[in-house]
């Protein structure tokens, strides 16, 4: 059977490129182990145009935000299913100082468009928040597992579930043969699976531990809290809590330093008595030494492709790179160059 691409991997990002190459009209096969690392299956799904403990504007979050609402509505709509919760993310301010900060950025064009709202004053008793916080807006959550549940469906003539094995792929004139497919190009986008390639080992991943807690917890107001950790409501009071961030013990499961991590930030954040802890997940992020996607075409072998290295922020970042990936595979429209894998062709 010949087709145009064959995708390795079904998690968010093979998913997103895989749709858009599809509406485009392309032939295509995605080969999934959903047995295999897979970051999505664990992610809390927050999208959250600013981050980090300096609060500041995500990287290239006005290209960024604009596509993401859209992009998983229009998943939605096809597949029937419900998987984006839109959320203002309260973000409680740590000092006096940085409550005068945000509001010097209140009159900043630059922040309009994620600013809701500056609270000079704690939003609720049950939060530790004496100086008030930032309310965000053009945020929330997308509950991945639907997601890619509902595309597994939608992809049911293209989907294989069973392991790739680089090792039975080879080349024919123009194409790339695997079992009875024979495709003109092949896209690796089976995240830290990449690693083991032997197109795309010289690339400098480098994976990020993250673990998770589902936790019983009174106060369900109807925004995510965020600050040390982020504390998202799910339902009848249980919250999501998360996530750490290690590059070590890659191998071992749920740690009780992480456990204790988090719900010490917990209790930093909500003046509350924790419940049950009715889940502790660990996933391990596909990161990348500077903390950008690799994108594009390897240096010499014609047709082999990477769209990986999403790290913690694959919700935000893969509804736009998934377009600016499909525009290169079928217009040679160029890859911005901090994303394109030609940053490190001198690593091989
Ligand atoms: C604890 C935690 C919390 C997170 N929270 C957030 C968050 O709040 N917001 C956010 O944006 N991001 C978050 N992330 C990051 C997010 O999960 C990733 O950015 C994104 O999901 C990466 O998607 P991916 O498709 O590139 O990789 P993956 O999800 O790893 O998917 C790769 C797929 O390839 C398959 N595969 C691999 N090798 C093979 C093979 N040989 N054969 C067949 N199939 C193969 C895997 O099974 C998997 O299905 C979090 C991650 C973790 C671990």
């Amino acid at each position: 059977m010949e087709i145009d691409f064959l995708l390795i991997g079904q998690g968010l990002a093979g998913t997103a490129l895989a749709y858009r190459l599809k509406q485009a009209g392309k032939k295509i096969k995605i080969i999934d182990n959903p047995k295999a690392n897979n970051s999505s299956r664990i992610a809390a799904g927050l999208f959250n145009p600013v981050t980090g403990r300096k609060m500041v504007k995500t990287w290239n979050a006005d290209l960024l935000f604009p596509m993401i609402i859209p992009f998983y509505q229009e998943l939605e709509r096809i597949t029937g299913r419900k998987f984006l919760t839109e959320r203002p993310i309260y973000r409680p301010f740590l000092t006096i100082e940085e409550q005068n900060e945000w509001m010097g950025h209140s009159a900043d064009p630059g922040f309009e468009t994620y600013l809701e709202k500056i609270h000079q004053e704690s939003q609720s008793e049950h939060l530790k928040d004496p100086f008030g916080g930032v309310m965000l807006r053009n945020s929330g959550w997308l509950n991945i597992n639907n997601l890619l549940d509902a595309m597994s469906a939608y992809f049911k003539e293209e989907l294989i579930l069973e392991q790739f094995d680089e090792d039975l792929l080879s080349r024919t004139d123009e194409l790339w043969k695997y079992g009875g497919i024979e495709a003109k190009a092949i896209i690796y986008c089976n995240g830290l699976g990449s690693m083991r390639s032997k197109f795309f080992n010289y690339l400098p991943f480098a994976p990020v531990k993250g673990e998770i807690l589902e936790v019983k917890q009174e106060f369900t107001p109807d925004y995510v809290v965020n600050r040390g950790v982020f504390r998202v409501h799910l339902k009848d009071n249980i919250h999501r809590v998360g996530s750490t961030y290690t590059k070590h013990d890659l191998e071992v499961g749920p740690t009780n330093e992480a456990k204790t991590e988090l719900l010490e930030k917990l209790i930093d954040l909500v003046r509350l008595p924790v419940g049950e802890i009715i889940s502790h997940k660990t996933g391990i992020r596909p990161a990348t030494r500077d903390r950008k996607p690799f994108l594009g075409k390897h240096p010499f072998e014609d047709g082999v492709y990477i769209f990986n290295g999403f790290g913690a922020k694959g919700v935000s970042l893969i509804p736009y790179f998934s377009a600016q990936m499909v525009d290169h595979l079928l217009k040679n429209k160029a890859i911005d160059f901090e994303v394109d894998i030609a940053r490190y062709f001198n690593y091989i």
